[in-house]
């Protein structure tokens, strides 16, 4: 793979500083749980995060917010230096900028792998289709499905589906990727293909915000590991550091029960 750049477009924000995601003091309420408190969250261009934490501690919605697929109460949230706009083409636009990775894949299933990688190009980017064609050719070789652009989703397998769908993710030209479970729904002979894909990514500077249950890929591909509890977050550590030496109780009961 090559051709990931994660400091090739600017826009027209400036230059680039080192802060390309940041989350300052946001909270966010679902009625009367206060599901994001108080969160602060500064992530550098070319970084790559790993959010763990226990079911229901907000790292869903933490990943929702970021590309405002949620409202945040208060708060501020940059990407690239602009706040996030509340609708819009400014929000379309800076939405575009951030590339998610679902657990379920969430492809077009009445559209072919390689239309799937193409619609956002022509819709949102308004690239020309030929254009649009070589580059959704270019990224699903890149992720190992070149062969299967002209199928439909349920015909491939949820590995392949998976990398489907980060090649669609990065059709767009994404300053940042977050991955919520990527593999949580695969079984487990995918898993891998699936994370090498991520590495690759992660090597090449893409800066990434993954949320997983895969320890193996925190060790190896993060810089730094973010632990929510009850919708803060309690830590943040390099990797070695947490995990060999968490400080808090409840990432040490956490990690006595998934390791
Ligand atoms: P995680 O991804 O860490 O498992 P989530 O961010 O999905 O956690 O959810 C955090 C909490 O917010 C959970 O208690 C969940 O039930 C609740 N929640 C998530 N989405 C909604 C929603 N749209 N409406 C109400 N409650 C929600
Ligand atoms: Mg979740």
């Amino acid at each position: 793979m090559s051709g990931v750049s994660a400091t090739k477009d600017t826009g027209d924000a400036g230059p680039a500083t080192g802060d390309l995601v940041v989350l300052s003091n946001v909270n966010k309420h679902f009625g009367a749980l206060h599901v994001l408190q108080d969160i602060d969250l500064t992530i550098a261009r070319g970084e790559v995060v790993v959010v763990i934490g226990p079911s229901g501690s907000g790292k869903s919605t933490l990943c929702r917010t970021i590309n405002r697929l949620e409202t945040i109460d208060s708060g501020v949230i940059t990407i690239d230096g602009k706040p996030l706009p509340d609708e819009g083409r400014e929000l379309a636009r800076l939405r575009a900028d951030v590339g998610m990775v679902f657990q379920s894949f969430n492809l077009f299933a009445h559209k072919t792998v390689l239309e799937n990688v193409m619609l956002g190009q022509l819709k949102v980017r308004k690239t020309e289709k030929k254009d649009a064609e070589d580059k959704a050719r270019g990224l699903l070789d890149r992720v190992g499905v070149g062969s299967q652009a002209d199928k439909y989703p349920a015909q491939l397998s949820g590995g392949q589906q998976q990398r489907v769908a980060i090649a669609r993710a990065l059709a767009m030209g994404p300053k940042v990727m977050l991955f919520d479970e990527p593999t949580s729904a695969l079984d487990p002979e995918m898993i891998n293909e699936v994370l090498e894909v991520m590495q690759q990514l992660a090597r090449e500077g893409m800066t990434m915000v993954v949320v997983t249950h895969e320890m193996g890929f925190a060790r190896s591909a993060a810089n730094r590991v973010v632990f929510m509890a009850d919708g803060r977050i309690v830590e943040e550590a390099s990797p070695d550091e947490f995990f060999s030496n968490p400080r808090s109780d409840r990432a040490k009961d956490f990690l006595s029960k998934i390791l």
